[in-house]
């Protein structure tokens, strides 16, 4: 029998999604919500950490993000999706967390520095930055969470929560379960230029895309950089364009492509006029719920009070437990 676990996940709000995040994370949420209990959230405390100086902005994209979810497939009656900010049970068991986690423990999670060495421009020397493992951990503990879907670069964040859980058990007695990876398997999407795509490189499509946009764009697409003419030939494995293909159309192999590409007999034009095809069969489904929702505010706005209604109700019966471990109950 397969085991139903408690799944809590979150994505800042930090801008439109695009097919990365698609592929790399609400694809596998899609699956999870199917068969585990699961939480996602809007992490709009978290995108604080690095935008705290326009936190408009952070505003704005809530609902962009929710659109973007329900239009993908996550489903508001088989998941709980819900805002952070909106349950402040969260901000009290960051506090409670941050009184029993080393200092150390937080200086020494390896993607501290490299995302202050990556984001330069923006002084990160706060105290929210350093301690954002530890609201990471109370949003994932609130729920009693089992397991957690991460990429490889978030183990170390899922071992610091671990940490912590044992921690507060070992202090208080046991209450949190420790919560395991689920490591997502999906392949990494580059971005059309061959580098991580990002919106700030200007390299995604998003999944809001304009069509004709996107038509221009792939258009303009790097594939096999080795490959300068019709008659060198190619390899699908050194091209950037053919793991767009793999995706958008999973379990097929495309041996007539390989056989085109590596004997110098199909033009690279070709592959992108049926990528063209592929995405606009993949897009069109999506923008059309897009737009559903876009004109539709209220009900945008009552899934995400519903959902946070029902992630309240779970957290304030938690936390009056986790008090009372304390002995802080009421
Ligand atoms: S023919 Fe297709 S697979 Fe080969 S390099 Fe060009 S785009 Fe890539």
């Amino acid at each position: 029998m397969t085991t139903v676990h408690r799944i809590v996940s979150g994505m800042r709000p930090t801008g439109p999604l695009h097919l990365g995040h698609y592929f790399g994370v609400l694809q596998n949420w899609i699956q999870l919500q199917q068969t585990h209990k699961c939480s996602f959230f809007i992490a709009d405390w978290h995108a604080l950490t690095s935008e705290y100086a326009s936190p408009q902005k952070i505003a704005s994209f809530v609902p962009e993000l929710l659109i973007d979810w329900v239009a993908s497939g996550l489903d508001p009656q088989k998941s709980v999706i819900f805002r952070q900010s909106e349950i402040m049970e969260h901000a009290e068991l960051n506090l409670l967390l941050g009184m029993i986690t080393p200092l150390g423990w937080l200086e020494r999670n390896p993607t501290y520095k490299e995302i202050k060495q990556e984001l330069v421009a923006k002084d990160l020397n706060t105290y929210g930055f350093l301690g954002y493992p530890v609201l990471m951990s109370a949003d994932i503990l609130m729920y009693k969470a089992t397991m957690v879907p991460v990429g490889q670069d978030q183990l170390p964040h899922l071992e610091l929560c671990r940490e912590i859980a044992r921690r507060y058990n070992y202090f208080y007695g046991q209450y949190f379960p420790e919560p395991q990876a689920q490591l997502t398997e999906t392949a990494k999407l580059p971005g059309l230029d061959g580098r991580k795509m990002s919106k700030s490189y200007g390299n995604a499509i998003s999944l809001g895309e304009d069509l004709s946009q996107m038509g221009k764009k792939i258009m303009s697409m790097l594939t096999d950089t080795d490959r300068k003419r019709l008659k060198d030939p190619g390899d699908p494995a050194n091209c950037n364009l053919f793991p767009y293909l793999q995706l958008l159309a999973p379990g097929q192999d495309f041996p007539e492509i390989r056989e085109g590409c590596t004997q110098a007999t199909r033009g690279c034009m070709e592959c992108k006029k049926l990528l063209v095809k592929k995405m606009e069969e993949f897009l069109a489904p999506i923008q059309a719920k897009r737009n559903e929702l876009k004109a539709n505010p209220d009900l945008v706005q009552s899934i995400l009070d519903q959902g946070t209604a029902r992630a309240r109700e779970e957290a304030q019966h938690n936390m009056q437990e986790i008090r009372e471990k304390m002995g802080f109950g009421r």
